[in-house]
C-alpha cells in the first residue's frame, strides 16, 4: 500500500511539473521576445496616456489590450492586425485569410481579403483613402472572397481613390484563371449596381487597377515604393499560388497564403522578423470537426495545406524570430491538439492567430495584443470633398416604375425638403426624375 501512494505521489509531482513546463512554454510563445515588448509597449503607452502611475481618476498608464487608432505607430514600427485567421466554414468567431500590414512610414496593405474579413476591416476604423492596396496569394474564396463587397461599397464607406489589386497569373497558367480575368469579371457582376448608382453618389472609388505578375518567378518584386518592397515566391497550392515577403526598415514579414512546405519559402524567410505561415487542423481534427472522411482529411491535411507538423517542421527549418500560425478553427480543444503537433518540432515563439490578434513589431522585438474594436462602427469621414459626376450620366429610373409612387407620399417628401432648406438655409428640391 506505501509503496503505491509513493508512486502517486511521484505520478502527481511529474504532472505538476509537466503542466509548468507547458504553460511556461505557453507563456513563451504567445509574449515572444521580451525585450521589444517592453520597448514597444512602454513606448506606446507613454505616448498616449497622461500618467505614468495608477490613478483613480486618471487613464490608466497601461493597457493589455489594442485600441484601434489611439497609439502612434512610430516611424521605425510596423502593425499587423489578423482581420481573418479562419477557414472556408464560415463562423462568427473567424473570418478567413485577410491580414493588414501598416508600416511606419504610412502604407497600408492588405494580404489576402477571405470571406468574412471586410467587417473586421471597418471594425478597426481607418479611413479607406489609406487602406486601398489588396494583395492576394491566390483566388480561392476563403484569400478573396470579400473583395467584391470591399470593391462596390466604395462609394457608400467613402473611398474616393482606385482599388489597386495585385494577383497571380501568367507563368503558363490560363489565362482565363488568372488575376485580371477574375478581377474583369468582379467588375461585371456589379454592372447593375455600378450603373444605377451613376449620378447619384460619388463613384470615383469604382476605378479598380489590376497588376497580374507572374506566379512562377522567385522573389518577383511586384511593389517598390516609399522604402517598401513586396515579393512574390510560388506556393505549392495547387497553380497559381503564391506567397509574399514584404522588406521594409531593415525588417521582413512573410505571408504564405496557402502552401505546402516548399524550397522557396524556406530558402528565403530563413530568420526573418515575422512569419505568417498557414497551419490547418491534424487529420484527425479533419475527420472529428469538418466532418471530412478519413481519406479527404488525409488530403486536405497533406496533399493541399500545411497540417502543425508541417508547419512546425517549417518553422524548425528556418527560425523566424517571432512566427505566427493561421488558417484552422482556433478553439478551447483545437488549439492544445495544433500546439502539440506544432512543439514537437518546433519550440520558438509561435502565436495562433485568432482575429483581430495584433503585432507590433520594431527591430528590438514583437508584442503582441488583442485589440478591442467598435461593433458600432460608423464609415470614417471623407478625406477628399465628395463629387457627384455632373451631366447626363445620371441615372434615371423608368416612368413604369416611378408610376407606383403614391401621390399621397409626395406631400410627404416634399415637407422634408422644406424643412430641411429652412433649417439649412438651402434650396434643394425634391426630384424622382432629373
Ligand atoms: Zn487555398
Ligand atoms: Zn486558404
Amino acid at each position: 500500500m506505501k509503496l503505491n501512494y509513493k508512486v502517486i505521489a511521484i505520478g502527481v509531482v511529474f504532472i505538476i511539473g509537466v503542466v509548468a513546463a507547458y504553460q511556461k512554454g505557453m507563456i513563451d510563445s504567445q509574449t515572444g521576445n521580451e525585450l521589444g515588448v517592453v520597448a514597444t509597449a512602454e513606448a506606446n503607452n507613454h505616448e498616449t496616456e497622461a500618467s505614468d502611475e495608477w490613478s483613480p481618476t486618471k487613464p490608466y498608464p497601461k493597457h493589455n489590450v489594442y485600441y484601434p487608432g489611439t497609439e502612434e505607430l512610430k516611424p521605425n514600427e510596423m502593425r499587423v492586425i489578423a482581420l481573418g485567421s479562419g477557414m472556408p466554414m464560415p463562423r462568427r468567431k473567424q473570418a478567413a485569410a485577410s491580414f493588414l500590414i501598416e508600416l511606419g512610414n504610412g502604407d497600408k496593405f492588405i494580404f489576402d481579403m477571405g470571406t468574412g474579413s471586410m467587417e473586421r476591416l471597418y471594425a478597426i476604423g481607418i479611413p479607406l483613402d489609406f487602406i486601398n492596396k489588396v494583395f492576394l496569394t491566390h483566388l480561392h474564396a476563403d484569400h478573396m472572397g470579400d473583395l467584391p463587397g470591399f470593391y462596390i461599397y466604395g462609394p457608400q464607406n467613402n473611398r474616393s481613390v482606385p482599388l489597386k489589386v495585385w494577383g497571380p497569373g501568367g507563368g503558363g497558367t490560363r489565362p482565363e484563371w488568372g488575376t485580371q480575368a477574375a478581377m474583369d469579371h468582379l467588375q461585371g457582376m456589379w454592372t447593375w449596381m455600378t450603373g444605377t448608382l451613376e449620378g447619384m453618389i460619388d463613384t470615383s472609388s469604382f476605378k479598380l487597377e489590376v497588376t497580374e505578375f507572374d506566379w512562377t518567378k522567385v522573389n518577383n518584386v511586384i511593389y517598390e515604393h516609399n522604402g517598401a518592397v513586396i515579393k512574390s515566391i510560388p506556393a505549392i497550392h495547387l497553380e497559381q499560388s503564391v506567397s509574399f515577403i514584404l522588406e521594409w526598415n531593415g525588417m521582413t514579414l512573410a505571408f504564405s497564403g496557402d502552401t505546402l512546405p516548399n524550397q522557396w519559402w524556406i530558402d528565403n524567410t530563413k530568420g526573418i522578423d515575422f512569419s505568417i505561415h498557414e497551419c490547418v487542423f491534424t487529420p484527425e481534427l479533419g475527420v472529428e470537426k469538418w466532418g471530412f472522411s478519413a481519406q479527404e482529411a488525409l488530403n486536405a491535411v497533406t496533399t493541399i495545406h500545411a497540417n502543425p507538423s508541417y508547419f512546425g517542421k517549417v518553422m524548425a527549418m528556418t527560425k523566424p524570430r517571432h512566427a505566427v500560425a493561421y488558417h484552422f478553427q482556433n478553439d478551447y480543444d483545437t488549439l492544445p491538439v495544433v500546439m502539440n503537433a506544432v512543439e514537437e518540432l518546433y519550440d520558438g515563439p509561435v502565436d495562433y492567430a485568432q482575429d483581430f490578434m495584433v503585432w507590433n513589431i520594431t527591430k528590438e522585438g514583437v508584442r503582441t495584443r488583442m485589440a478591442v474594436t467598435n461593433p458600432d462602427a460608423y464609415p470614417t469621414p471623407p478625406l477628399k470633398e465628395k463629387k457627384i459626376a455632373e451631366g447626363g450620366d445620371r441615372y434615371q429610373t423608368p416612368d413604369s416604375v416611378l408610376a407606383g409612387w403614391p401621390e399621397e407620399v409626395q406631400v410627404v417628401a416634399e415637407e422634408i425638403y422644406s424643412n430641411f432648406n429652412k433649417k439649412h438655409g438651402t434650396d434643394y428640391k425634391f426630384q424622382l426624375k432629373k
